[in-house]
């Protein structure tokens, strides 16, 4: 399997060669040159593995240039009850990602799908361990290392020290805005104590993070000798690692390959339903993919009306569902590449627009810039929006009406799911994050706190470990040299 860039740069990669990397030397996005197919045999037999085989299956269609049985080493280590510790007592530690009923009635089936289950208490978690594994193989056998750099609010983050810690070869520099974060969430990176995780509390706000980790990327010389690279949601194994769970849903949805199942799926950088929309590709019978945004709608938009406009910071929102928080969606440009089908020239014309412009209109209107939207419908895109009084309903719905409290990011794709819902097709909604995290919100909705799974209780009163920093690039640069000992 060879992957090229969405904007047409010529040499083709193999996995591990895009493994470590970001964007393609062109500025584009990998995908693979088609995508393989599941037939119906393997969907049957699929039907009865376990989490680790079923993401070898996917996986090895993909990872064509690792030996499948260092792969299957790699999610073996990964997919484990150890790793995805089942919070939710009445279920089996082993499925990975349970699925919960909340309706069957009517013909109409609301279905949850439990994503948050890993060691940060977000889906993030899903594709990010299997990365740390993956990386930690792909280092040691080119006799290499990499120096993780980045900037997070939150989930991403706490995912990648989570997924990196302790791993050989590799260090992470994760620089979070000073005391900008929650309590929950500085505690569950802070805490960490391995020597390989440097915790950098930037005094400013979390653009002064970004703009550092932009001016460190930018001096190509000091990115190359420190052996800089990234783990952000366009990383094409992160993807990967999330087809899997589609699978997943499907097989423990469904009895029969004739039946068909819709995912709605709280979105923000279109990392997570961009691994559904490339499932659907592959042949999973996958009827609608509901895209729920919060107040921060670029994709709604498009969705509804086939423009794409990209918001400027004063109109991205700070709301309480903050992962989803974006201004425009990184991983968009990889479903464009296939709504245009393949046509690179009129996607570089496309993405040029959005540098210079704002944005792009396929709407087919006078003016526009195509006419694609019309084949939407096609490829199963739908969408909705959830706004803060949505989620607060919602929480206080399903609290009384299923007897579960979740989190506000899945709190939008209950709400949107329920816009969305068809007669006799299983709705999945992705629950994305668990209610420990977002507590405040849940305070305001159920008037208490949201339970806190076994190892949380006291994560606040751990020791914590972190550097604070002003934001200088030079002092941020002394600093990692100093570290790397490059
Ligand atoms: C990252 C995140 C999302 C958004 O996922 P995308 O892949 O960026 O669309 C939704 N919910 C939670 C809890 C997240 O951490």
């Amino acid at each position: 399997m060879q992957y090229v860039s969405t904007r047409g740069h010529a040499t083709e990669q193999n996995f591990s060669e895009i493994l470590l990397g970001g964007l393609a030397p062109d500025g584009g996005l990998y995908l693979p040159q088609q995508y393989p197919q599941v037939t119906q045999d393997e969907l049957s037999a699929w039907r009865s593995l376990s989490y680790a085989e079923l993401a070898l299956a996917v996986l090895k269609k993909f990872a064509t240039d690792i030996p499948q049985a260092d792969l299957k080493a790699i999610v073996d280590k990964t997919y484990t009850a150890d790793v995805y510790r089942n919070v939710r007592a009445e279920e089996k530690a082993t499925e990975i990602t349970p699925l919960r009923v909340l309706e069957d009635a009517n013909g109409r089936k609301l279905i949850l799908q439990a994503l948050s289950n890993g060691p940060t208490l977000a889906f993030k978690d899903m594709a990010m361990q299997l990365l740390g594994n993956l990386f930690e193989y792909t280092l040691a056998k080119n006799n290499a290392e990499l120096n993780i750099f980045g900037a997070t609010s939150g989930d991403t983050g706490s995912a990648a020290e989570y997924a990196m810690r302790g791993k050989k070869g590799i260090r992470v520099f994760m620089l979070s805005p000073h005391k900008k974060m929650s309590a929950f969430q500085t505690a569950q990176m802070f805490s960490l104590q391995d020597p390989n995780i440097f915790n950098i509390a930037v005094e400013g706000v979390f653009d002064d993070c970004q703009d550092m980790v932009k001016a460190v990327s930018n001096d190509l010389e000091f990115k190359n000798h420190q052996k800089i690279g990234t783990v952000n949601s366009i990383n094409w194994a992160r993807v990967v690692a999330q087809v899997v769970y589609y699978f997943r849903g499907y097989l423990s949805a469904t009895t029969s390959n004739e039946q068909k199942v819709s995912f709605t799926v709280p979105s923000g950088n279109f990392g997570n339903i961009c691994a559904g929309h490339i499932a659907r590709m592959m042949g999973l019978p996958i009827d609608k993919l509901v895209v729920a945004t919060n107040e921060n709608d670029v994709l709604d938009e498009f969705f509804r009306t086939g423009v794409y406009r990209v918001r400027k910071s004063a109109e991205t929102w700070h709301t309480t569902s903050p992962s989803m928080d974006i201004s425009k969606a990184s991983n968009f440009e990889r479903f464009i590449f296939d709504l245009l089908d393949g046509d690179t020239a009129r996607l570089v014309a496309l993405f040029k627009k959005v540098e210079t412009e704002g944005g792009f209109d396929l709407s087919g209107k006078p003016g526009s810039d195509g006419d694609e939207f019309k084949n939407i419908a096609r490829f199963g895109f739908e969408s909705g929006k959830s706004v803060h009084a949505d989620r607060l309903n919602t929480i206080r719905q399903v609290e009384k009406n299923y007897g579960i409290t979740v989190d506000t990011h899945t709190a939008d794709g209950i709400k949107v799911a329920l816009e969305h819902i068809a007669q006799g097709v299983p709705m999945i909604v992705l629950e994305t994050a668990l209610p420990a995290k977002f507590n405040e919100t849940i305070q305001e909705a159920l008037g208490r706190d949201a339970e806190r799974p076994a190892g949380f209780e006291n994560i606040e009163a751990l020791q914590q470990r972190f550097e604070v920093m002003t934001a200088d690039v030079t002092k941020m640069k002394a600093f990692i040299a100093q570290h790397t000992g490059l």
